[in-house]
């Protein structure tokens, strides 16, 4: 099957070997050197700011967010939160669950978020982000953002998920407190662990925060990560894979040139698809997905039959969206010949008048 979903998604040959083996024990100095790595080409990659520290939870990627939510955010917090599709309406629902005191800022599916939106809402301490809605595939304009929350202090936390490695994010540029990535989207690895990077600002928060949770204690994190340990037992083989995956990236011309990798398969893709009966949801693409709205409908039927007849798996939607579009990602070991294959298949299924 080629795999074209949102993650997890297909990965290098070289990290795939990386779980060919048995999974070898972790309190040792060998893996904590692995995990001080990882540390290191994590900050780089993101351009944190000096004093920085990333670490590296056994959670899906909303194990992070919902950590967050918890160490690094309080209850004296006004927090803004954007939703512009399910990865916002998540944050919501952590903020409902947490009882935080949040207002969301609600973005129409596929729409850009603007800065009038924003307006009212200066005295506020915290916003969080989903960087890249991968539900509509909208890129947010982090500038305006980034610009919004500084001016008025507020805290940007950024839910980088979908849009690390294959949209720009610098976080010392965006001024950004935290920002939040994981194994199985752009980075191609298997699923399992996501990262939370902070600026020292947010680590000096979750130092004086109450610890209110064990396992998604930031703060016993951040304090067995000084010595590259985790405080459980962490997915040991996915983390191997993510330090053979930052040497590659490293040694292959750095995230620049994997995120132009990335961007050329989304745009050769994009530009392919011109004369099908397609519309793009969103004039803001990432990188990482194109999100399509079939005109005559029935998406539900074009990702079964990609599925069952091309072996082509596509990313379906849920909810009110799942038989009005579907998505095609572009992250992941995916070649040219690949692209074109789906490309192809979509032709294909156009002249069988199933689209
Ligand atoms: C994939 C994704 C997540 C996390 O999803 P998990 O299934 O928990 O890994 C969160 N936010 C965004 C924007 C995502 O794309």
């Amino acid at each position: 099957m080629l795999n074209f979903t949102v993650g997890p998604v297909m990965s290098d040959p070289d990290v795939i070997e990386v779980a060919n083996h048995s999974t070898p024990y972790f309190r040792t100095p060998e893996f904590s050197e692995v995990m001080l790595e990882n540390e290191r080409l994590m900050l780089e990659f993101l351009n944190a700011p000096p004093d920085s520290r990333a670490v590296f939870l056994t959670a899906s990627g909303t194990g992070s967010m919902e950590s967050v939510v918890m160490n690094v955010l309080n209850d004296s917090d006004k927090i803004i939160v954007i939703n512009g599709g399910s990865f916002g309406h998540r944050f919501v629902e952590l903020c409902e669950l947490h009882k935080r005191n949040f207002t969301q800022v609600k973005c129409e599916f596929g729409h850009q978020l603007v800065r009038e939106q924003l307006e009212g809402l200066e005295n506020y301490t915290a916003l969080l982000i989903n960087m890249h809605e991968t539900s509509s595939g909208v890129l947010y304009d982090m500038e305006m953002v980034a610009g919004f929350c500084r001016v008025n202090n507020i805290l940007l936390i950024v839910d980088a998920i979908s849009a690390f490695i294959a949209d720009p994010i610098d976080m010392t540029a965006f001024g950004a407190a935290v920002v939040i990535a994981g194994s199985q989207k752009a980075l191609a690895v298997q699923p399992g662990i996501s990262f939370i990077v902070f600026s020292p600002e947010a680590i000096e928060r979750v130092g004086n925060n109450p610890e209110t949770c064990m396992y998604l204690s930031l703060r016993q994190a951040l304090m067995n990560g000084k010595r590259g340990q985790t405080p459980f037992t962490p997915a040991v083989t996915t983390l191997l894979q993510i330090n053979t995956r930052l040497h590659q990236i490293s040694n292959s011309g750095g995230i620049l040139q994997e995120r132009k990798k990335i961007a050329s398969v989304a745009k050769d893709f994009r530009s392919s698809i011109k004369d099908l009966p397609f519309e793009l949801v969103s004039e803001f693409p990432s990188n990482a997905v194109t999100c399509l709205r079939p005109i005559h409908g029935g998406a539900k039927k074009i990702v079964r039959i990609l599925r069952d007849e091309y072996q082509i798996w596509v990313c379906p939607n849920s909810g009110e969206m799942a038989d009005v579009v579907f998505r095609i990602g572009h992250i992941g070991y995916i070649t040219h010949e690949d692209n074109h294959k789906l490309i192809d298949a979509l032709y294909d299924m156009n002249r069988r008048g199933l689209l």
